[in-house]
């Protein structure tokens, strides 16, 4: 309330000096040593433990989530990448030698891994908690501080999540900002030392300028249009089940949910025949009162699905109430590549299936559009799989599976192209908030390298070592 009663100016003197305080508190070596790293992720750990039912029924507010489905898909993925990099972290903060070349003997080489220092994580809504927390341990393990900015569109949780942090962690080391975009904006343009922002690609874009001011770099996990690709030889029944199931979980609003199928047009009928009863069997004849399925985030994000199913083939589903913010799990045949549904991430539960007639075709098609965030294939030929593998471009991918390949801390996960850039998730978080600080150690006392003009060699001699 007293943010609220605020002018912007006094908002961002208050920031300023937020940041301020951070950086004295990072520079000052505070949050560097081993120990207080681990002691800060067991608090990290110990308050979503003792925050977890407020979360789990701030998911349900925010986007009808069952309580299964905020501990499999948010809170339990907390607990475990801790105890991951818990586990890990001394190991990974030990400086990595490395040998170095015959002409800067006698020397040696060591990696040392360097916090950024004050870091800015931004997240979005769909995952509320765990796209915020997920990158905030990594900024914890790398040791840095942090600033967390949550979503304001999933309000129940970002409210849930300041309380939290702001019990468990003095503002100097880990502080909530809550905001819209005005805020976001602002903070982002700030001479932070690194910025984790979770979210679109238009905003990304406009987060990577803000950086531009301060050459602060950033991590962007942004989204796009993911495919799957079922080959001819595919167990059909199977992925219709597990697209199925990446896509209507959380109701189609996953940034690596399937965004559309490509299906041999032999199979096409089949395969939507068999998805409508893997919907029925995951939701029942009236997926609006299944307790497993969920709620879409705001109304004018119902509306604006709404919008992309006029004029389409409903296969099955369709039906919506912008009141409740329900969108039934919906399959439309074949729309296309022009319309609306297929120009723009869909980011909720409509699954447009379209025919294909070879492989060829599919790789042209997917080459032809910005890079994905994510890739499907089910496929029994390891020919097919490597060829596809090899030839597409895609922030990571499934085969035979969808979006678990998220769930892993000993993936890396990110975009590439417009999907984004950088990765985290286990030790790729622990790189994203840390750099390279490389150290060539030669003896203290005696001088036996090549700068010593009394044991420069011949010119035949040096071109031989240093070829
Ligand atoms: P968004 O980009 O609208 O918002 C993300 C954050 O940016 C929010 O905290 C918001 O306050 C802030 N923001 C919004 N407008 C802003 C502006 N003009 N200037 C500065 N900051 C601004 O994204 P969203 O709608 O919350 O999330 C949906 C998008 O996120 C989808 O495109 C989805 O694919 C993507 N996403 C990506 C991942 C991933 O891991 N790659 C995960 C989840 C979602």
């Amino acid at each position: 309330m007293h943010i609220m009663e605020q002018s912007p100016d006094s908002q961002h003197a208050d920031e300023q000096q937020l940041l301020a305080a951070q950086q004295a508190y990072v520079r000052n070596g505070s949050t560097r040593s081993l120990q207080f790293r681990k002691e800060q992720l067991r608090a990290l750990k110990s308050s979503v433990e003792a925050y977890e039912s407020r979360l789990l029924d701030a998911l349900a507010q925010d986007l009808g989530k069952s309580e299964f489905e905020g501990y499999s898909s948010e809170i339990g993925l907390i607990y475990r990448e801790i105890r991951y990099i818990l586990k890990r972290l001394p190991r990974w903060m030990r400086p990595r030698k490395t040998s170095v070349e015959f002409f800067l003997r006698p020397g040696s080489g060591r990696i040392y891994r360097e916090p950024y220092g004050s870091t800015l994580i931004i997240s979005p809504w769909n995952y509320p908690v765990q796209l915020l927390l997920l990158p905030l341990i990594g900024a914890v393990a790398g040791g840095n501080t942090a600033v967390v900015k949550p979503s304001e569109t999933a309000a129940a949780s970002e409210s849930v999540i300041r309380d939290m942090i702001s019990s468990a962690f003095d503002r100097q080391y880990i502080a909530v900002e809550t905001g819209g975009a005005e805020k976001t904006a602002r903070l982002a343009g700030m001479p932070f030392d690194k910025i984790f922002f979770t979210g679109s690609v238009r905003v990304g874009k406009l987060i990577m300028q803000s950086a531009v001011q301060h050459l602060t770099p950033v991590t962007l996990e942004l989204g796009g249009k993911s495919p799957a690709v079922i080959a001819e030889d595919a167990d059909l029944p199977l992925a219709a089940r597990k697209i199925v199931w990446g896509k209507f979980l959380n109701a189609g609003q996953t940034c690596v949910a399937p965004d559309y199928v490509l299906v041999p047009e032999t199979q096409h009928k089949a395969f939507m025949r068999l998805a409508s009863e893997a919907v029925r069997r995951y939701y029942g004849e009236h997926p609006e009162s299944s307790p497993s399925y969920g709620r879409i985030i705001t109304e004018a994000h119902v509306e604006r699905l709404a919008l992309l199913l006029e004029g389409q083939q409903i296969f099955y589903g369709g039906a919506y109430d912008r009141r409740t913010r329900y969108i039934a799990p919906t399959i439309l045949d074949t729309p296309s590549w022009e319309d609306p549904v297929m120009q723009e991430e869909i980011f909720g539960p409509i699954l447009p299936v379209i025919p294909y007639s070879t492989l060829d075709e599919v790789l042209q098609q997917i080459r032809s559009l910005p890079t994905p965030l994510a890739f499907y294939l089910f496929t029994r030929s390891r020919n097919t799989k490597t060829e596809l593998l090899k030839s597409l471009s895609f922030g990571t991918a499934g085969v035979n599976c969808t979006v678990l390949q998220v769930a892993s801390s000993a993936l890396p996960f990110g975009g590439a192209g417009t999907s984004g850039m950088g990765e985290y998730h286990g030790k790729a978080s622990f790189e994203a908030f840390t750099r390279r600080k490389p150290v060539l150690t030669q003896p203290a006392r005696i001088d036996l390298s090549l700068t010593n003009p009394k044991l420069q060699p011949s010119m035949k001699w040096l071109r031989r070592i240093m070829k």
